[in-house]
């Protein structure tokens, strides 16, 4: 089996809590106007594996905690498990699954299967508005939510983070309608707000207002440019 992807270790970015090696897949169920990982969605400068050279890959990496991400990590389920298989041979501290929360079924299997997970998800407008996304799925509401729901019922999961670009697709109400989809979540929950670079949206000043608003009527921990 021939496995396309791309590993980077010793990562400081993208696990929520610590240092770890991140697996980039291929392919994504949407297909985002500004999405700055085109070259991974499309399968570019992407190295080839087969099972064996991947898991000496994963080992020699010598990382405690694992990133799995794309594209849209759980995309290819069959590639998505066998990578899981091969991390947990190191026995590792925790792995992390970034998704597009289209992908519900696939999200079940993860949280159930995984020791120690932990989930980094989008939301990237309002869910009416899913379909200004280019996605593969008719039913991007219902997949959506039903992600939404496994993430806040499992009490197994270490670290819970939504990210939010700042993107054309993100108005000033929709930024003020978006944290009643993300109440119910407990202490291990943040929310992220990322500029769109190179061209920001909306002005520091007026972001840091929406944030004390959303702290102080919700009580999410929310965070502008992982600050
Ligand atoms: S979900 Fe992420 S990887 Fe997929 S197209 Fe959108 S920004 Fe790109």
């Amino acid at each position: 089996m021939c496995i396309k992807l791309s590993v980077s270790n010793c990562d400081l970015v993208n696990h929520l809590v610590d240092v770890c090696t991140t697996i980039y897949l291929p392919k994504c169920s949407l297909r985002c106007p500004y999405c700055f990982n085109l070259d991974v969605v499309d399968g570019k400068n992407l190295k080839n594996y087969t099972e064996r050279t991947l898991t000496e890959e994963i080992i020699n990496s010598k990382q405690k905690n694992f990133v799995i991400t794309g594209g849209e990590a759980l995309f290819d389920f069959s590639v998505f498990k066998l990578i899981i298989k091969i991390i947990n041979k190191t026995n590792p501290e925790s792995i992390q699954v970034n998704t597009n929360m289209m992908h519900p079924n696939e999200l079940l299997w993860f949280v159930e299967n995984v020791d120690n997970p932990l989930v980094a998800f989008d939301l990237k407008a309002d869910l009416s508005d899913y379909y200004k996304l280019n996605p593969i799925f008719a039913d991007t509401k219902k997949r959506f939510l039903q992600s939404l729901n496994i993430l806040k019922i499992n009490k197994k999961l270490k670290e819970i983070q939504c990210r939010t670009t700042l993107s054309n697709y993100v108005s000033e109400d929709t930024l003020l309608e978006m944290p009643k989809l993300l109440t119910g979540f407990g202490e291990n929950f943040t929310w992220s707000l990322q500029d769109l670079e190179p061209k920001k949206i909306y002005s520091k000043a007026k972001v840091e207002s929406f944030m004390r608003k959303i702290k102080s009527g919700y009580g999410i921990k929310v965070l502008h440019n992982g600050e």
